[in-house]
């Protein structure tokens, strides 16, 4: 403890901080933070620094309001869009009660858990995201508008691609913040992009996805247009995923590493896990109403539960080896997941189906498109759930996940979801107006 103090005041001293920002991610995958100054850092890294979570929609719910921010200091970042004379720093929390027990509906301390409980049967588990997202225009208001901010396509070039500079100042932020960028480009929908970074431990690379998200709309800002990593904003454009690239290393040996089109027994186990809890995850990996938009079938995400050898539809596909970096990459996600609690899913179901030894199901080679076509003929093949109530209920049902999550913050995120669900549902949508109202 006297050291983490002495480094985080060496840290503060050296680059003139003037604000401590504290950073959580709710229940719903939304940065929060508190700012301290810096002459509070030594009570923040002894007793943590206690806020009242009663407005914190998911945590109110437990009872507790008393909650206290624990800082790793091991995330301590200075914020490069803030001024640079009386710098802003930030450090990514644990939380915790009063009285020092973890906080159960903390996705980082259950991913954190999750991770312990690999760790103990060996196994490491590292990840990667492939964030996409939009750039709206905003209106004279600085409001977000769903105008995109140019017309062009896959991998386009400016003067088509008016994204470049956005891109560009969100790359080198996001390196000033110790980010290793391994590509940025031009997505398939107007003014959509993708920005790729490098794998890293799950923990890390959840706490990455959450600081991507943060800079991507903060230099948007910046640059006069609305970032949105809505799943679905444009009906005719494709969607706004967050594909997962998931690595698991025991003993040193990467479980994925497949040659030929093998996979090694394990490897086979852990996606037949992942498969067979898929329905119930999805609940959490597209976590919206307008997630399930882009789930329909089509414009390269997935609808149907498949798995194949460089299959670009499939819902898990394995990639080709490039770098060693042996992986399956799961394509359902969208940007608007808690990572935290994705990526601790994905492990359990995984490991579960390592402890069971789940058989896998035949690799497909189907196209999306020819599944949709010919849906008698196909009529087999399982599907994703089609809407978010299906997802929560398949959830219901997962004794998996709700152990994972605790039978507490399991039935919260039911309830709220079902809320959310049933407000959807009373609205009267444009589409029933346009399609019933000059017939009926
Ligand atoms: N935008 C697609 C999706 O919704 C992915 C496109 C791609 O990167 N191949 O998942
Ligand atoms: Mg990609
Ligand atoms: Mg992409
Ligand atoms: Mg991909």
């Amino acid at each position: 403890l006297e050291k983490k103090i002495m480094d985080a005041m060496e840290f503060i001293e050296e680059n003139d901080v003037k604000f401590i920002r504290l950073q959580f991610c709710d229940l719903f995958g939304q940065n929060r933070n508190i700012a301290i100054t810096p002459m509070q850092i030594q009570r923040a890294l002894a007793t943590g620094i206690p806020f009242d979570a009663s407005l914190v929609v998911g945590f109110s719910e437990s009872n507790h309001s008393d909650l206290v921010l624990c800082p790793d200091i091991s995330t301590i970042q200075i914020l490069p869009w803030r001024p640079q004379q009386g710098k802003v720093a930030r450090i990514i929390c644990d939380i915790r009660y009063p009285n020092g027990e973890i906080f159960e509906a903390d996705s980082r301390l259950i991913l954190k858990e999750t991770l312990a409980h690999a760790a103990a049967e060996g196994f490491q588990f590292n990840t990667s995201a492939e964030c996409e997202f939009y750039l709206f225009r905003q209106d004279e208001n600085g409001d977000p508008t769903i105008m995109p901010t140019d017309q062009a396509g896959y991998f386009d070039l400016a003067p088509y691609d008016r994204g470049e500079n956005t891109r560009r100042e969100i790359c080198l932020t996001l390196e000033d913040m110790g980010f290793e960028i391994e590509s940025s480009r031009h997505e398939a929908g107007r003014g959509q992009h993708e920005i790729d970074f490098k794998h890293d431990d799950a923990l890390s690379s959840a706490d990455n996805i959450m600081t991507f998200k943060t800079v991507v709309k903060t230099i948007g800002q910046r640059n006069g247009v609305h970032a949105s990593f809505l799943p679905k904003p444009l009906v005719d454009e494709p969607g706004s995923g967050m594909h997962i690239h998931v690595s698991l290393i025991k003993d040193g040996t990467d479980i994925f590493e497949s040659r030929n089109n093998t996979l090694t027994e394990e490897a086979g186990y852990f996606i037949a896990g992942v498969l067979a809890h898929i329905k119930g995850i999805t609940a959490f990996a597209n976590p919206l109403v307008n997630s399930y938009k882009r789930l329909t079938g089509g414009k390269e995400a997935p609808r149907h539960i498949t798995w194949g050898f460089g299959n670009h539809s499939s819902l898990i596909r394995i990639p080709p080896l490039i770098d060693n970096y042996f992986r399956f990459e799961l394509r359902s996600p969208d940007p608007t997941c808690n990572p935290y609690l994705t990526f601790a899913l994905i492990l359990e179901a995984g490991l579960e189906g390592i402890e069971k030894k789940l058989p896998l199901m035949d690799e497909s080679d189907l196209d999306e498109d020819e599944i949709l076509k010919d849906s008698q003929k196909y009529k087999n093949i399982e599907e994703l759930p089609i809407t978010l109530i299906e997802a929560i209920d398949a959830m219901k049902s997962d004794a998996l996940i709700k152990r994972v999550l605790g039978e507490n913050l399991a039935n919260n995120y039911i309830e709220l979801k079902t809320l959310e669900w049933m407000d959807y549902i009373k609205t009267v949508h444009p589409w029933e107006i346009d399609r019933y109202l000059s017939t009926y």
